[in-house]
């Protein structure tokens, strides 16, 4: 007969047969949830996702990820805290990068690895974090009313030959932000700022959103050359191959064309150091790499590591060296000049 003792001794016994299935359940699911990373990603899903779900595959460790603009997450990590559940923040620019480290976001990376892995030019001093890859910001031009003799330097698309042929992004972006930020570094203030006044008199058009858009403009016949990064070139060339637009790498007899980065680093407050640490290790290594540059029409940011056809085809090209944290450095300089060279 079931006495109300021996009712409770069975109804225990189950809670603690369930309970004990719930935990073989748990713990046969690899990984544990203590191995799990989470990212904050500016880099977009569909760019970072195939990196994860193949880690995950490799390791067994579980990546979770939210993705936002480099801003938001900036300020939600900020917001957080010690609270924050993010192990690493990814992000585009070395801009975005400086920010974050300037924030007190990282703590340093400390890993032989990726120093090994990523040459310094294209990683924080401090260590706080680590590009991941390159694009170039360079010129786009029409193959229809360009010749590429024309062209030579950002600086040169001031001459009169250029007036109302130029398309550029706004001012707002932090592309153009570190591109100005890296000339004045290297051509000083004043120089810059003649040459950012040059570029907004020989305008076609008011700056556009996006450097897609600017493209499109040389593709619709409204001017003939832009200021553009590699990648959105790539993208446009696989949407339209038979658009009249072409690459040309500038500054190539002196500083090089103007490089930055998307990278990332291990947060502040990371619950998971060790894991976040390993998991940019392996995106920094070759074998991850062609793969987060090709993804996106990027340069690898690990010089072992080749580039895909596609991207080969645009020939190679001088960089210019500037350790790429510069541009966080005189952000704040560069968006003053433009505003007062009345670049919009
Ligand atoms: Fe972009």
């Amino acid at each position: 007969m079931l006495t109300p003792s021996r009712l409770l001794h069975r109804f225990g016994c189950a809670v603690l047969l369930l309970a004990s299935a719930l935990l073989t359940l748990s713990c046969s699911k690899q990984p544990s949830s203590d191995d799990a990373i989470t990212v904050y990603s500016a880099r977009a899903e569909h760019l970072i996702s195939p990196l994860f779900d193949r880690y995950t595959q490799e390791t067994g460790i579980e990546i979770r990820y939210i993705t936002d603009n480099a801003g938001a997450l900036i300020q939600r990590l900020k917001a957080e805290g010690s609270n924050s559940p993010a192990d690493i923040l990814l992000t585009v620019d070395a801009g975005n990068l400086w920010q974050a480290s300037e924030e007190g976001l990282f703590q340093p990376l400390n890993s032989e690895v990726i120093e090994r892995q990523i040459p310094a030019h294209i990683r924080a001093e401090d260590n706080d974090w680590t590009g991941l890859s390159v694009r170039a910001r360079t010129l786009i031009h029409s193959t229809e009313r360009v010749d590429p003799s024309e062209l030579s330097t950002y600086e040169a698309l001031v001459e009169p030959q250029w007036e109302g042929r130029l398309c550029l992004r706004t001012s707002k972006s932090v592309y153009n932000q570190s591109l100005v930020a890296t000339m004045i570094h290297t051509l000083g203030e004043q120089e810059t700022e003649n040459i950012v006044r040059g570029w907004v008199a020989n305008l076609a058009t008011d700056p556009f959103a996006n450097d897609t858009a600017a493209m499109e403009a040389i593709i619709a016949g409204q001017c003939d050359v832009a200021i553009v990064n590699s990648y959105y070139f790539g993208r446009l060339q696989r949407n339209n191959p038979d658009a009249p637009l072409a690459l040309f790498w500038p500054n190539q007899d002196g500083r090089g064309v103007h490089i930055n980065v998307s990278g990332g680093g291990i947060t502040r407050h990371a619950k998971n150091p060790d894991g976040a640490r390993a998991l940019l290790e392996w995106l920094a290594s070759e074998d991850a790499q062609f793969q987060f540059a090709e993804v996106n029409q990027e340069y690898p940011a690990n010089p072992n590591v080749g580039v895909s056809e596609q991207v080969a085809a645009w020939g190679e090209f001088r960089a210019d060296n500037i350790n790429v944290e510069m541009a966080g450095r005189l952000q704040g300089d560069a968006i003053r000049l433009m505003d007062r060279a009345r670049y919009r």
